[in-house]
């Protein structure tokens, strides 16, 4: 299996060091030629403006948002949650749009820069998360599978092929939301095969 890292900008070396202490193999999405071949995406943290404007000039923005309508498996943490929200609070701007969520940029504001908080995150039990001038989901779907919330707030969520979550899970040493994630892309990909 191989995982395509963006990696445009931002937290992208964490997630590929995660990756690499599950033994999974992963490839750096730099530029369109990057992109074939791969089984999931993670979209990292970082600056959302700066990496929707990149995907456009590298040519990466289209066949990604194709891959991902069509069922890539997608784990997104912070700037890459906006990237996939249908809808940002007070702002027009729309990167993929393939996430049926309203997300609020810088959620906490610019002083609460980061913080740490340990909630209980669905499937995993309680999981300490760290958010960094972070953004929350304000309204999301019905049939979005709603995975963690803090003081009200969806944190974490699930829909279809996509996985999108406020903080940042590659950074630390718990590596069990990168694991599961990758479990859930082997299952969909054994249960496909069998049909
Ligand atoms: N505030 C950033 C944005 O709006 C996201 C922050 C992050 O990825 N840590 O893109």
């Amino acid at each position: 299996m191989r995982i395509g890292v963006l990696a445009v900008q931002g937290a992208f070396l964490e997630h590929e060091k995660m990756l690499a202490t599950l033994g999974c193999e992963t490839i750096e999405l730099r530029q369109l030629a990057d992109i074939k071949n791969i089984d999931g995406l993670i979209l990292p943290g970082g600056e959302s403006t700066v990496q929707g404007k990149l995907l456009w000039d590298l040519g990466m923005f289209q066949p990604l948002r194709s891959m991902i309508r069509d069922g890539l498996p997608v784990l997104a943490t912070c700037a890459g949650l906006i990237l996939l929200a249908q809808h940002l609070v007070d702002d027009p701007v729309v990167h993929f749009g393939t996430l049926p969520v309203t997300v609020r940029r810088n959620a906490y504001g610019r002083q609460l820069g980061s913080f740490q908080q340990t909630a209980p995150l669905k499937g995993l039990g309680n999981f300490t998360m760290t958010f960094i001038r972070a953004p929350y989901i304000t309204q999301a779907a019905l049939d979005v599978d709603i995975l963690a919330t803090i003081d009200g707030h969806i944190v974490a969520a699930r829909w279809q092929n996509q996985t999108a979550l406020a903080f940042h899970p590659e950074l630390g040493t718990d590596t069990r939301l990168h694991e599961k994630w990758l479990e859930s892309i082997k299952t969909e990909s054994a249960l496909s095969a069998a049909v």
